[in-house]
């Protein structure tokens, strides 16, 4: 199906589902995707078929955006947050904290309102850098797909196989709260083996950590966009309704939902 990849360095403004007015910076190579997960619904493509690349280095970055806040603001239009997102796992840039520091102080400079966001899928938080990076972001949005490790290695495949949740939901709690959890639901075949993490066992034992986790809110959603694999199914916006109102009565967290 037809993946895409994001060409520019900062991309946007979008308009996002789940973020409002997004200003977009991508970490990654503008010709490659680099990710430490796989994941089977991935907008990017697989890693295997976007090989390669270079990363931009901060100064690039940082160019990059200064001069779109300046454009931004001589048209009067405000973002209502900057995010890292783009062509994988943002984390993994080795500059990804001082990029994280220089970019607070753009948005304080240009835009005090807007907030900065990270999306990311959590694989990089034994790094302390990255960890005390994403702390003082105003939206560390970290991705926990399941609470199975089974569901993890076929929906979001980790490159490492040193992947482990339980490590994975003891730094989540280090965030003390500070912190929105991401989940992507959906279910589907690939590679012979059947995924769904919408199942009553998956949706109880994900509430489950949830409740240990804390996060300040949740946000859930499903696929949108093309997928590198045919058979994979988007959730009805019902069914993702129905999981909110669960975590909301059954661990108090308040959760957006993007259908
Ligand atoms: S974590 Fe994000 S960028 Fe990485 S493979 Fe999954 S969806 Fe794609």
């Amino acid at each position: 199906m037809a993946t895409f990849l994001f060409e520019e360095i900062v991309f946007g403004p979008v308009k996002s589902r789940r973020l409002g007015v997004s200003l977009g910076i991508n970490l990654l190579p503008v010709d490659a995707k680099v990710c430490s997960f796989d994941c089977v619904y991935c907008e990017c493509g697989t890693n295997k078929e976007h090989r390669g690349g270079k990363l931009p280095n901060s100064s690039e970055v940082l160019n990059a955006l200064e001069s779109k806040l300046k454009e931004m603001q001589s048209n009067h239009e405000a973002p209502d947050v900057i995010t890292f997102a783009g062509n994988g796992e943002p984390t993994l840039h080795p500059e990804f904290a001082t990029i994280i520091d220089e970019t607070l102080r753009l948005r304080d400079a240009y835009f005090p309102k807007a907030n900065v966001s990270v999306l990311s899928n959590a694989t990089q938080l034994g790094s302390p850098r990255v960890f005390e990076a994403l702390k003082r972001v105003d939206q560390a949005i970290l991705k926990l797909d399941s609470a199975h490790p089974k569901t993890i290695a076929l929906l979001d495949r980790p490159v490492s196989s040193a992947f482990n949740v339980e490590k994975l939901v003891e730094q989540l709690k280090a965030f003390n709260g500070k912190l929105i959890v991401q989940t992507l639901f959906t279910r589907g075949q690939y590679g012979g083996q059947h995924f769904d993490n919408t199942t009553e066992e998956e949706i109880a034992d994900w509430i489950g950590l949830l409740r240990q986790i804390r996060p300040e809110s949740v946000m859930i959603y499903t696929i949108d966009r093309d997928t590198p694999i045919q058979h994979i199914e988007k959730i009805p916006l019902e069914a993702l309704q129905q999981i909110a109102k669960r975590v909301e009565d059954e661990a108090h967290i308040s959760v957006s939902v993007a259908g």
